[in-house]
């Protein structure tokens, strides 16, 4: 017998409540369309928003760099020295985003447990949105900080909290919100955040996942769409999602991007992303600097996807984003719906349940990407209005 035999029944307990996860397996890229055991299906669920993770040009440039630096970085880049590409990224970021420097991480994950721990100790407090990403909760966690949680997006409720802060004598108040929201696709009031902030001398941090590559001119993200550029003290980034690879940084100023060389600890302990990723992300940065036109058909393509399912009579929650929501409320409801559009109407569209997102308010999240024609969204619309039909939804 083994010693995780209990993993058993809590397995059967995560079935049983409709919340244990199917994990399907594709035999290609990622596309408009995907492959999943042989069967061509519509892909509404990945993050590759501009369709840059099968791109030849990001392909290409990862050939290239295999040839030229080798499958992978060695050690840590404190130790192994950084190869000069993870250098040239982290300087083409910067400048496409316009701060002063940036540093790379193995991915976004790791880039907000590197942040948060390395700014904030005993003497602090970090004061979080209540629906931040797991990476924001798990690095929070990984501080000794004092934590305290504001309601979602509530100005008046984050202001609370930085007097209390004010009131405890911290050292140092850190603000971490959300740019987008992943789960509801609305977005964090940030100029508000970062009035806030200056008022009560509070640094603020933005993880700016879900924005890079789809907000602001040309993807560059949520400072720049509220242009708010030098009053942002901490962005994080990723190119798992809009640039179609994958990785992390930190964008701000030069003393931040030294000291997490210094005290990062997923930069310290943790050996750099591969070469390939590295290259491709390189050319991703080159693909958005060239022209706007992905970031522009993306927002087509959304808002036409949208007007179709409203019009079909579907509640999209507070989206102002590609993200898609559809709210259906009922997990097991979400659930039937989602598999019915896989198994007769070759949609992929995953449905989101508690604890993803709170009781009651399950969801199946359509993502939209430039890669998908006006036909993709046509017949994905069609397929849900059906299914909606069948199950009594609309
Ligand atoms: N932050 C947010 C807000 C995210 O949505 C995600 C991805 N789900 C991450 C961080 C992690 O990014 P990565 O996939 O690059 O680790």
């Amino acid at each position: 017998m083994s010693g995780t035999e209990f993993l058993r029944s809590d397995l059967q307990s995560l079935r049983e409540a409709g919340l244990h996860n199917t994990i399907r397996s594709l035999d290609g890229p990622q596309g408009a369309s995907i492959s999943v055991a042989g069967r061509r299906v519509l892909n509404f669920c990945s993050n590759n928003y501009l369709g840059l993770a099968n791109d030849v040009r990001l392909i290409d440039a990862a050939k290239a760099a295999l040839d030229q630096f080798g499958v992978g970085p060695g050690a840590v880049r404190t130790i192994a020295g950084t190869m000069s590409l993870h250098t040239e990224l982290e300087e083409r970021l910067a400048q496409f985003k316009g701060v002063d420097r940036t540093i790379s991480f193995q991915s976004g994950f790791a880039a907000n447990l590197a942040v948060i721990p390395a700014l904030t100790g005993r003497e602090d407090v970090i004061i979080s949105d209540e629906l931040n990403h797991a990476s924001i909760v798990d690095g929070v966690r990984l501080s000794r900080a004092a934590r305290s949680i504001y309601r979602h997006a509530d100005l008046r409720s984050l202001r609370d909290r930085l007097v209390e802060a004010r009131e405890s004598a911290a050292r140092r108040i850190l603000v971490i919100s959300d740019g987008v929201f992943s789960m509801d696709g609305d977005l964090a009031p940030l100029p508000g955040i970062v009035e806030a902030c200056e008022e009560f001398g509070a640094l603020v941090l933005v993880d700016d996942a879900h924005g890079e590559g789809v907000l602001g001119h040309g993807g560059r993200g949520i400072v720049d769409h509220f242009d708010l550029h030098g009053r942002v003290d901490i962005e994080v980034g990723t190119m798992s999602k809009a640039f179609g690879g994958v990785g992390g940084y930190i964008a701000g100023s030069s003393e931040l991007v030294e000291w997490l060389q210094q005290r990062g600890r997923p930069f310290l302990f943790s050996s750099a992303a591969t070469p390939p990723d590295v290259a491709a992300c390189i050319a991703a940065v080159g693909v958005l600097e060239e022209s706007t036109e992905l970031v522009d058909r993306l927002w087509e393509n959304a808002a036409r996807f949208k007007a179709a399912m409203s019009a079909a009579g579907f509640d999209l929650g507070k989206s102002e984003t590609p993200i898609t929501p559809v709210m259906l409320g009922d997990v097991k409801l979400a659930r039937e719906f989602s598999r019915k559009l896989f198994e007769e109407r070759d949609v992929f569209a995953s449905a989101i349940g508690f604890p993803t997102v709170a009781e009651g308010s399950a969801r199946i999240r359509v993502m939209i990407s430039a890669a998908h024609s006006i036909e993709d969204l046509e017949r994905g619309a069609t397929a849900f209005a059906a299914v909606g039909r069948e199950l009594g939804v609309v």
